[in-house]
């Protein structure tokens, strides 16, 4: 027996082995840590993924034979491909009403099922599957595929077709699903192609996505910065919505646990900074300096600490409201979101919980690049040059970083707190995207805006923060009006690893609104989908 909980750690790539003759097996081979040295918070279960077969008895115990040994292969090379994150486990051809729904109620109840992907190898009356579906609560797939890839044109003949006819079951399938009003994802395609492949793995990750919703739990340190109403919202329906638990904490509550960090642990975590990061004294006092960055070690343990202890895995401060703190949170929460926390500042924990989620549904990707809060803080208009400068206060977490990172203790323009310690870097270059989850009072929207990241022109030697550049699709300006005519935030979730199709499943999985800013968007259109959503999200 092959322990499956490697699979799951960050930076292990698998290796699959599988015979067709037998049910999948997996053999792992440790890779390198893409995080060396930084413990990773992020163990997601080991999620497995049901393979459910549709078909009838119409058709003779040869053809249901078929059925069952091209699925199996199907299962089984998939598995073998390298391709998904994680495991399909095969099960029997579902032929009856009473057989699929059992299925279904014990994929219900089976803590590792994320989901059920179906297939209709051949015609499955779509009655069959009424009940079975009502009381099927998890994410749903439909692989609409079929075994063979080519037609054989010499040999096709009416057996041929009675056994293969995906292209028609699938339909008839489809049509109850869109009936029953049941969210779900259909991928086309031939099962052995890559591309296929991709967009399953892609799925899969998705599907974790909404099955680990409703395990977030955000610590909010302090409240909402006052007066302030883009971070602000419904921690009630967000709960409903989403599963999100919502919690404020004294601040000084987890001072308390800060103040509790031995000087020895503190040494040790100071000592790794050290000998992580490069140290950017410019001009200030070397014992001095090392002062200022216990504060964030002795922060980031009493933080961690008050987090496992209490199950949290997302957390807000506020700059404004900081208790005993020495310092604002800087190179402390920017640590714990390269551990895999959510975090959300000023008080933002909409923005914490879409940052856990993301982290989640990024976890052990290969050459993942990385994933943070930004905030939108100052454009560049120069024509041909246009684009936003991301940052934060403090807080960008240094898994997007490209090249070295430093650590900086700079003042703080705002608050009364002493000079806080800091991680500096740029960000690396690509495709990503930031994406912003509004309340609008009646509903939930996410906002999705394809960006594209590059190099600013110059440096900035004089900027004290972590900080991205992009540029918004289609362009700055049509981006930058979609995204304020949609009510977008200036705090958003943003990844170089998920896909606008990614966090668009997600949100429809979870009942609310996402609009889209891409390549394709312009604002008549926009606008007139922004109209019609009113109506069709009204409650
Ligand atoms: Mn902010």
């Amino acid at each position: 027996n092959i322990d499956l909980s490697m699979r799951r750690n960050s930076g292990k790539k698998y290796v699959c082995t599988a015979d067709l003759n037998s049910a999948p097996s997996f053999v792992y081979t440790q890779l390198e840590h893409t995080q060396k040295g930084i413990k990773n918070m992020l163990k997601v279960k080991n999620y497995q993924f049901w393979f459910c077969t549709g078909s009838q008895d119409l058709y003779g115990d040869e053809c249901l034979r078929k059925v069952a040994e091209h699925s199996r292969i199907i299962v089984e090379e998939l598995n073998k491909s390298g391709v998904l994150p994680f495991e399909l486990v095969w099960k029997p051809t579902l032929i009856t009403n009473e057989l699929i729904r059992k299925t279904f109620n014990e994929a219900n109840a089976d803590e590792d099922c994320a989901c059920v992907i179906t297939w209709m190898h051949t015609f499955s009356p779509a009655k069959s599957w009424i009940l079975g579906l009502k009381e099927y609560r998890k994410p749903l797939c439909h692989l609409h595929t079929q075994f063979n890839e080519e037609i054989p044109y010499d040999t096709i003949d009416m057996d041929f077709m009675n056994e293969n006819q995906s292209a028609h079951g699938g339909r008839e399938y489809g049509h109850i699903v869109t009936r029953m009003g049941i969210e779900r994802k259909v991928i086309v395609g031939h099962w052995a192609d890559k591309k296929v492949q991709e967009r399953l793995a892609s799925w899969m990750r998705t599907a974790v996505g909404i099955m680990e919703s409703s395990h977030i739990r955000v610590c909010r340190v302090a409240d909402n910065m006052r007066n302030v109403a883009v971070t602000e919202g419904d921690k009630v329906e967000a709960q409903i919505k989403f599963g999100w638990e919502v919690d404020a904490y004294p601040v000084n509550e987890i001072a308390e646990s800060v103040d509790a960090v031995s000087a020895a642990d503190v040494n040790t975590l100071v000592e790794e900074y050290y000998d992580k990061y490069e140290i950017l004294l410019e001009g200030r006092d070397p014992e001095e300096f090392r002062k200022h960055v216990a504060v964030q070690a002795q922060i980031e343990l009493g933080f961690e600490r008050f987090l496992e202890e209490k199950n949290y895995q997302a957390i807000v401060t506020h700059f404004g409201d900081l208790g005993a703190l020495k310092q604002l949170p800087g190179l402390a929460i920017q640590r714990l979101m390269q551990k895999g926390y959510g975090f959300g500042a000023e008080g933002d924990w909409k923005t914490a919980a879409m940052v856990r989620i993301m982290k989640i549904m990024t976890e052990g990707m290969k050459d993942a690049k990385g994933t943070s809060m930004m905030e939108d803080y100052t454009y560049n208009f120069v024509p041909g040059k246009e684009g936003i400068l991301q940052s934060h206060m403090l807080e960008v977490c240094p898994s997007v970083a490209d090249g070295k990172i430093g650590i900086k203790v700079c003042p703080l323009s705002m608050g009364d707190r002493e000079d806080p310690a800091r991680l500096v870097f740029t960000s690396k270059t690509g495709p990503a995207i930031a994406t912003s989850l509004i309340d609008l009072g009646d509903r939930f929207r996410l906002i999705i805006n394809d960006v594209e990241c590059k190099k600013v022109e110059k440096p900035m030697p004089k900027l004290p923060v972590g900080s991205a550049f992009w540029t918004p699709q289609p362009n700055l300006k049509t981006g930058a009006e979609a995204w304020i005519l949609a009510g977008g935030a200036h705090h958003t979730a943003f990844t170089y690893d998920l896909t606008a199709e990614q966090m668009g499943d997600w949100a429809a999985a979870m009942g609310i609104e996402a609009v889209y800013i891409d390549k394709d968007t312009n604002i008549r259109d926009f606008k007139n989908e922004l109209r019609w959503n009113e109506l069709a999200f009204r409650k």
